[in-house]
């Protein structure tokens, strides 16, 4: 089937689709992104997605490309073309195409739009989900500004590819007083040996995750007992139960750490009853 991408206005076959050599987004990482879930054609968690795109923008001084009902028009368009079912969006925005100069463009330039779209296997990530992942730990390396959603991810980059080579689904990043941050592409969950739900406060340098956002709720609406305050390796290993969140895996159980079986090594309880009950939400939500 064709795949189809949106780059600056036009709709093309998605191996024709290209960016300016002097695109910021590829000189320089000068640019932003977000992600949806797709889920029965529909965009999950739309408006939190959204909200955060315009902060990261802003934050940037990056102008919206256009209006959210339009932005939200071609997200879905890009959707629909692909025959996306069950997948992901991708939305790219950058500071747009000039001559190659640090500094901001002046006059400022049309910011760069590119949206694409690709659909995911649910059936084989429920399965992946109901023996749960493995996670390797490594040192934090990136820049102080990790709540703005950049496409500078060298260092999340480096990390997924040294999860991938040590057979695990994902790494956590470390901070340098021992404590997870987050994960390369997912914020990091545990269940202590106490029973306390925990994860990292949105502060402290990490992305303020919209699944993150939707699982605390659920998790007051649950009687939880929850806590934002990071974790240490040691924790995470003789932690109850470890999860992960994000647009692109929900909940997604963490059975093990640095190769240490966390829990009875298998989904807990808790990371298995958040799943569903994400899922079962963000489906019902999803616009
Ligand atoms: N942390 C990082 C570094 C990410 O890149 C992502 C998603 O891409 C997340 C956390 C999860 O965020 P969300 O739940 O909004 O997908």
């Amino acid at each position: 089937m064709s795949r189809w991408a949106y780059v600056n206005g036009a709709y093309l076959p998605h191996g024709d689709a290209g960016v300016h050599v002097e695109e910021r987004g590829f000189q320089f990482a000068d640019g932003v992104y977000e992600v949806w879930a797709v889920m029965d054609g529909r965009l999950a968690d739309y408006d939190g997605h959204m909200a955060r795109l315009e902060r990261s923008l802003d934050e940037l001084r990056i102008a919206r490309p256009m209006s959210r009902d339009a932005l939200g028009f071609v997200l879905r368009e890009t959707v629909r073309r692909n025959r996306v079912r069950e997948g992901l969006v991708y939305l790219q925005v950058t500071r747009g195409v000039a001559r190659r100069d640090h500094a901001f463009p002046s006059p400022e330039v049309r910011p760069g739009v590119v949206v694409t779209a690709r659909s995911v296997n649910r059936a084989a990530q429920e399965t992946q989900a109901e023996k749960g992942v493995g996670v390797i730990t490594l040192p934090d390396q990136r820049w102080g500004r990790c709540d703005i959603k950049s496409v500078g991810l060298l260092p999340n980059v480096l990390g997924k590819q040294a999860a991938r080579e040590a057979g695990a689904y994902e790494a956590w990043m470390v901070d340098e007083l021992g404590l997870v941050t987050e994960g390369t592409s997912t914020n990091a969950w545990i269940v202590d040996a106490e029973g306390r739900l925990r994860t990292r406060d949105v502060q402290s340098n990490i992305l303020r995750g919209i699944t993150r956002a939707a699982v605390t709720k659920l998790a007051a609406e649950e009687g939880l007992t929850f806590e934002e305050k990071a974790f240490s390796v040691d924790e995470a290993k003789q932690a109850r139960e470890a999860f992960i969140t994000a647009a692109s895996a929900f909940v997604m159980p963490v059975v093990s750490v640095d190769g240490a079986v966390v829990g009875d090594g298998k989904p807990g309880p808790v990371a298995s009853r958040l799943r569903r009950l994400y899922l079962d939400r963000a489906r019902a939500e999803a616009v």
